[in-house]
């Protein structure tokens, strides 16, 4: 059985899933009889690229009355590959300048049946600088009975000198709703059927990618009986949703021993920490979704706690590529629920700092007094609206240093001064800290709140 994209490939341009922006302009070139010389076809993988290009060799020499039509021979022999006059080149294996040399001879043979000779070159950019200079020449003036097609997944990568001489259509990531109507649309044909939870999930996990999309569900219809989301989840070894809806909502309530015991029981039950983490994000994102008004199953967290835990998992993904354990994924799951606490502790209003409350357990000790203040022990460092604030450092007698190129150079503990002992006027004017100090911690702050913007 050939593979399911390759049985349920459109053979007109209605049966193409989205892209409306790409088909309607080629379909008005085509019924007016203006096609151009050369198109180029940019887009994620499995969107349809190669597909619309065939549509367009397809299109070229139809004998129906609606070109494509996708049933007249000419439609047939180009959907089969078998057509002499279209001509599709794996740019990646064939970017060398004999094999554009080879195509350009090929280019110049008048056409045998089609009207025109189409030529598909896929992922493009793969030709080498030397090839696109010999494909140039004939791109600037190209012989009249010459259709060239080039599709990339990176159209940065291509020459100006040739994006110059194409029409561009970039080619979107489809929705999940798209692709879940496509297939739908191939269960319906091999008479099977399938929730429709299972079918977002599956156009999920493709990530806008129709193709992988059907790659997936081809996998299903070896399985019996209707397919679900269970199903889906089970065989692809993904932790069940409700199970992580079940977590993410305990460290949304600040249950973080709840939500630990639950991780564990799917670590124990073989789930794969960065698969439970990746679930959990995903979780997090609908329930932001849902903060939002859109579509997703609410998270009893405001939006920026949310948000502030999401980062955190993500964070932890980059660790777990490196160390996949359960010590990880509870560290993991300890950070969501920290940030999410601290994001959704209520402000206290009218605060000057935005500093106050919700980082207690910052690593870095931070100056809230602003670069040239020092706070000082015991004489209310902070500001009058800081009662029971966080201390700032580790020691009050002398204000934790941060680590820096700066900080090393001034103040190594060879040449620190003691605090009384700094002497003053060193440089200039009359602030025991020298100049450079204070400028470095201007913008050391400044950069961390664009940072944490
Ligand atoms: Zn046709």
């Amino acid at each position: 059985m050939s593979a399911l994209y390759r049985r349920f490939r459109p053979l007109t341009f209605e049966e193409v899933v989205g892209q409306e922006h790409v088909k309607e302009p080629l379909l008005k070139a085509i019924r007016e009889g203006r096609l151009a010389q050369a198109y180029l076809f940019s887009g994620p993988r499995g969107v349809g690229k190669t597909t619309t290009a065939r549509l367009l060799a397809m299109a070229v020499g139809c004998q129906g009355e609606d070109p494509p039509c996708g049933v007249c021979p000419h439609c047939q022999a180009v959907q089969r590959g078998a057509h002499p006059d279209v001509v599709e080149i794996d740019a990646a294996s064939n970017n060398s300048v004999e094999d554009v040399r080879e195509l350009r001879e090929r280019i110049h043979l008048a056409p045998l049946s089609a009207p025109r000779k189409v030529f598909i070159l896929d992922e493009a950019h793969m030709l080498s600088k030397s090839a696109f200079n010999a494909l140039l020449k004939t791109l600037e003036e190209p012989p009249p009975h010459v259709l060239f097609v080039f599709a990339t997944t990176e159209p940065e990568r291509m020459p100006p000198t040739i994006l110059s001489r194409t029409q561009h259509f970039r080619f979107r990531r489809l929705t999940e709703e798209e692709i879940a109507f496509k297939l739908r649309r191939i269960l319906e044909a091999v008479g099977r059927e399938a929730e429709e939870e299972a079918l977002l999930l599956l156009a999920r996990l493709a990530d806008g990618a129709l193709r992988d999309a059907e790659s997936l569900l081809e996998r299903f219809l070896l399985l019996e009986g209707p397919l679900t989301r269970k199903e889906v989840e089970r065989a692809l070894g993904l932790p069940p949703r409700e199970a992580l809806a079940e977590i993410a909502a305990s460290l949304a309530r600040g249950k973080t021993a709840e939500a630990l015991g639950l991780a564990r029981r799917l670590y124990g039950e073989g789930y794969a920490p960065r698969s439970l983490v990746s679930g959990l994000l995903e979780v997090f994102r609908e329930g932001l979704y849902a903060a939002f008004g859109l579509a997703g199953t609410p998270l009893p967290a405001p939006p920026q706690a949310l948000i502030a835990a999401m980062t955190a998992l993500d964070e932890a993904m980059e660790r777990l590529a490196r160390r996949s354990d359960a010590l990880s994924l509870e560290v993991a799951l300890l950070e969501a629920g920290r940030a999410l606490a601290a994001e959704a502790l209520p402000q206290p209003t009218g605060a000057p700092s935005p500093e106050v409350g919700p980082k207690p357990e910052s690593p870095r000790p931070r100056n809230p007094q602003g670069p040239r203040r020092r706070p000082t022990c015991g004489s209310g460092g902070g500001p009058s609206s800081r009662p029971s604030g966080p201390p700032y450092g580790p020691s009050c007698g002398r204000p934790a240093r941060r680590s820096g190129k700066a900080s090393s150079a001034s103040l190594s503990p060879r040449t620190r001064p003691s605090t009384t002992a700094r002497p003053w006027n060193r440089r200039r004017g009359s602030s025991p800290w020298p100049r450079p100090i204070s400028g470095w911690r201007r913008s050391s702050s400044s950069w961390r709140e664009k940072k944490k913007a």
